[in-house]
């Protein structure tokens, strides 16, 4: 092993979900800055746009396509549009997700839906699209955004269609390990606390919720999407090759408690 070296990524190419915004838009500079080649797949064209146009000034070769991850077909396609153009990944990571705070009797039909729609099978139909080409190429790096949310129970808001979602991901890429683990496919999940994105600024602007998050994080503060990424970066690289099924926990000590 090459250690000094190991998070040279040139001539690989990562493809992510979510890629316009938070911790997707983060990995993607992280990666793009190790040599990774970038296929940005997200909802808003406007976001793409400005995330490629960043990503390009700093110096990394980025592809966009605009993806709703919740379409199965959209999925597939995009999947054979991205192979077509760019080859098939060596790492791709599912950030696209969405929260919901409702309490069990508050939540519409729709919004449990819809976090389930986005988060369970979302990410299920990109596996399956690009994760398949993986297989068949027999390498590759699968990185699912699970959460802490995945196996504790948040305080003090309400959102249980969201910690069901993430303790199905976490469910779906022990799965998928599993089904892979001969190809050369690896599939892991990381389970972030809180952090410093567009999805928790408006819970953060709120003291009786934030007071609480940072009372319960052992660091006493928001992990930041630098962080998250360095893991993203270690999870793709050659240096976690024996790493497949696993849930990783990053969130300041919360989950220690
Ligand atoms: P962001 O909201 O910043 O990023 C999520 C991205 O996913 C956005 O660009 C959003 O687009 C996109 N997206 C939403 N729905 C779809 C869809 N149907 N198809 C394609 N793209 C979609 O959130 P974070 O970066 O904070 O979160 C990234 C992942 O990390 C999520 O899965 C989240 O659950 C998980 N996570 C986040 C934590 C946190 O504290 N921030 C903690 C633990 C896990 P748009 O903005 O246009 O809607």
């Amino acid at each position: 092993m090459d250690y000094r070296n190991a998070n040279d990524l040139s001539g690989k190419l990562a493809v992510i979900t979510g890629g316009a915004s938070g911790i997707g838009l983060e990995a993607a500079r992280a990666l793009g800055q190790c040599g990774a080649k970038l296929e940005l797949l997200d909802f808003n064209q406007d976001t793409l746009d400005a995330a490629a146009a960043e990503l390009s000034e700093a110096g990394c070769e980025v592809k966009t396509a605009l993806l709703d991850v919740t379409d199965p077909k959209a999925v597939n396609r995009v999947a054979d549009e991205v192979k077509a153009r760019s080859g098939v990944a060596d790492i791709l990571l599912n950030s696209a997700g969405i929260a919901r705070l409702h309490s069990a009797a508050e939540i519409s039909d729709e919004d449990w839906l819809k976090v389930m729609d986005v988060n369970v099978n979302g990410t299920f139909w990109v596996c399956r699209a690009f994760g398949g080409q993986m297989v068949e190429a027999g390498r590759g790096s699968v990185i699912n955004m699970g959460s802490m949310s995945g196996s504790i129970i948040n305080r003090p808001q309400f959102a249980s269609s969201y910690m069901t979602s993430k303790g199905a991901v976490h469910q779906l890429t022990k799965a998928l390990a599993v089904e892979w683990a001969k190809t050369g496919v690896r599939v892991n999940a990381l389970a972030p606390g809180y952090i410093a994105t567009e999805m928790t600024l408006g819970m953060r602007a709120r003291p009786e919720l934030f007071d609480v998050w940072l009372d319960m994080t052992p660091m006493g503060r928001c992990g930041e999407p630098e962080e998250v990424a360095a893991l993203i970066v270690f999870l793709a690289s050659p240096a976690s090759t024996y790493m497949t099924g696993s849930i990783v926990a990053i969130d300041g000590g919360y989950t220690a408690l």
